[in-house]
């Protein structure tokens, strides 16, 4: 699942096929694949964002395609726009021959046009990978929080970004257990586990530029070494103890029972 690393290398990958041309055509596979589409057609791509895990294509008219690749989706610029595959699920055709597809096995991807004005991801918090994700704030956001921490860091608008995997990985480098309450971590948890988000999405990031940067590379950051996601029931890296699953807020959680607490 793209979380931020990933989100972040497609739009750098995006970014480097400017300048734009003008969108001629627009197409979409199916109905929900996209909204208000064909809105989009005669205006211009004037540059390319990513919040969160949102790619926002900014408008010549001020308006914002807000694409959300979800499970196995992939933004990239087809050199021509006729060798389009049959994964294509949504398309904007551009004057000099381009295509800017979303390719998507699973058709989970999403892209919706927004109007001049709106804003495409409200209620987003700081990014987890820029200064405004500091200590201090992951500390006053966390405090007095009873939710388990694994669940807190997935809430966005705590922090932008982060999704399950990377924030198991983080949860292990700092040896603290999922579960535990957020707002009872102590000062000094609270600077590994800090110190260790920015880390894992250094390395995660470094990893999905490679991934992405082969020519069709698709990928969900496969050269990351995962210590303990989707690891159950293998021997910790670190104490040899066996990975354990469990389910929080709906979703899988993976960490070693011994070496976080
Ligand atoms: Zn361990």
């Amino acid at each position: 699942v793209p979380e931020l690393p990933e989100v972040e290398a497609v739009t750098r990958n995006l970014r480097a096929a400017a300048p734009w041309a003008r969108i001629v055509a627009a197409g979409q596979w199916r109905p929900t694949s996209a909204e208000n589409l064909s809105r989009a057609v005669g205006d211009t791509l004037t540059g390319v964002a990513r919040r969160g895990k949102h790619i926002l294509l900014a408008l010549q008219s001020g308006a914002t395609l807000e694409v959300h690749l979800r499970m196995t989706g992939h933004l990239l610029v087809l050199p021509d726009a006729r060798f389009r595959g049959e994964r294509a699920r949504v398309w904007l055709d551009l004057e000099d021959g381009r295509a800017v597809v979303l390719d998507d096995p699973r058709a989970l991807g999403r892209v919706k046009l927004w109007p001049a004005g709106a804003n495409p991801c409200p209620g987003l918090g700081p990014e987890a990978n820029t200064p405004d994700f500091s200590e201090q704030y992951l500390q006053s956001a966390l405090h007095g929080s009873k939710r388990p921490i694994k669940l807190a860091l997935l809430d966005q608008s705590l922090v932008a970004g982060l999704g399950n995997i990377y924030a198991a990985e983080a949860l292990f480098q700092a040896a603290i257990h999922p579960a535990r309450p957020a707002g009872r971590l102590a000062a000094p948890r609270l600077r590994r586990l800090h110190r260790s988000i920015v880390g894992v999405l250094e390395l995660a990031l470094d990893s999905a530029i490679r991934a992405y940067g082969r020519p069709g590379g698709f990928s969900k950051g496969e050269n990351f070494p995962l210590a303990v996601y989707g690891r159950a029931g293998e021997p910790c890296p670190r104490c040899g103890a066996l990975v354990r699953r469990i389910a929080q807020g709906g979703r899988s959680t993976y960490y070693c029972p011994r070496c976080q607490r």
